[in-house]
């Protein structure tokens, strides 16, 4: 019998799911990471557990201590449930336009929640800059005083995939991979993975959704975006901390159009259940593997459970009025039995 010690053993070590319809029509392996599977439901647990301990190991969170962040969810889902099971409080900044079952889920473990409208970097205001000055006034104001994670430039985010989801992608295919590609929030998957697998040969690729600026400036130098995309924490506008010194051997674009059917197919007809993140990643996977040509292994990343999303990705209404289309099946629903 094997049990671990806590929540942090339980971090990580998720198991890869062959993507059958998505190999099939590519003529490749193309495998998904399971990180839903973690505890706090996403990929963001690695880093909210290596920022977390690299902060106790510098001393600069100290028991009873006080943790903030500005995040799109998942990462402040990682650092209140992480948090939890040592001892720290939690203070989380979020844009109000992310959806109200990550917010409720925050408050569930026991963050304290600000929310802030969603503005650009630029804006003093944006949710990451608006953190770090909370941080500050709190580190001031909390009887153990507090830290900011700062999940975009503290690279304790990518040295959690560098030293776990890198090797384990290695170690689960025997060495047997090809390419590996994903979206860039923070961009410590996609960084931390690369910096791993890139020495041993791995290709990888940096999928983008429409609004972010990384696959202009990986393409034509440039950092400028066109559109938006309704997926939650990915989309990045600048090359913050975890990006740099990481250089992509392959970028696509990819729109909403395209991957939110894949996320739909997936849940009917291989009952794995996403969010949008992980439609745009798999839409990449598909484009590195007609790149490739067939005969490859593909890893790429299933984000987050697509439950998360609930009243946005699997809402007709909230489809519609973002002129998406909207699966038959989840019209119908819930059809009449007699
Ligand atoms: N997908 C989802 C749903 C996320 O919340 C995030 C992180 N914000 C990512 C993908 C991107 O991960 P990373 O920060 O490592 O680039």
């Amino acid at each position: 019998m094997h049990s671990y010690r806590d929540l942090a053993e339980a971090i990580g070590h998720t198991p890869l799911i062959r993507l059958n319809a998505a190999s099939e029509a590519t003529g490749c392996e193309i495998l998904g990471k399971a990180e839903f599977l973690n505890p706090g439901q996403s990929v963001k647990d690695r880093a909210a557990l290596y920022i977390i301990r690299d902060a106790v190991a510098r001393g600069t969170l100290k028991p009873g201590g006080t943790i903030v962040e500005g995040t799109a969810g998942n990462t402040g889902i990682g650092l209140a449930l992480v948090g939890a099971s040592m001892g720290f409080k939690t203070v989380i900044v979020i844009p109000e336009t992310q959806s109200e079952e990550k917010k409720d889920m925050l408050r569930l473990a026991g963050a304290d929640l600000v929310q802030v409208p969603a503005a650009p970097y630029r804006n003093p205001n944006n949710y990451v800059r608006y953190s770090e000055r909370l941080a500050k006034r709190l580190a001031e104001t909390e009887p153990h005083g507090a830290i900011w994670a700062n999940q975009f430039d503290n690279v304790a985010n990518r040295q959690a995939h560098v030293e776990t989801t890198g090797p384990e992608i290695w170690d689960q295919t025997g060495g047997k991979v090809d390419g590996f590609i994903c979206a860039a929030g923070s961009g410590g998957t996609v960084a931390g993975v690369g910096l791993a697998l890139q020495p041993k040969g791995v290709k990888v690729g940096l999928a983008d959704p429409d609004g972010a600026a990384l696959y202009n400036f990986y393409t034509q130098g440039e950092l400028k975006s066109e559109g938006s995309s309704i997926s939650e924490g990915i989309g990045q506008g600048r090359i913050t901390a975890n990006l740099e010194g990481f250089t992509p051997d392959f970028a696509c674009n990819v729109p909403d159009s395209e991957a939110l059917p894949i996320v739909f197919d997936l849940l009917r007809h291989e009952g794995i259940c996403l969010g949008g993140s992980s439609g745009i990643n798999i839409a990449g996977a598909i484009r590195m593997a007609r790149h490739m040509g067939p005969g490859h292994t593909i890893v790429t990343i299933l984000c987050d459970y697509g439950t998360r999303y609930q009243s946005k990705l699997f809402n007709p209404d909230f489809l519609r009025s973002k002129d998406l289309p909207v699966p038959d099946w989840l019209d119908a629903n819930p059809r009449s039995l007699p």
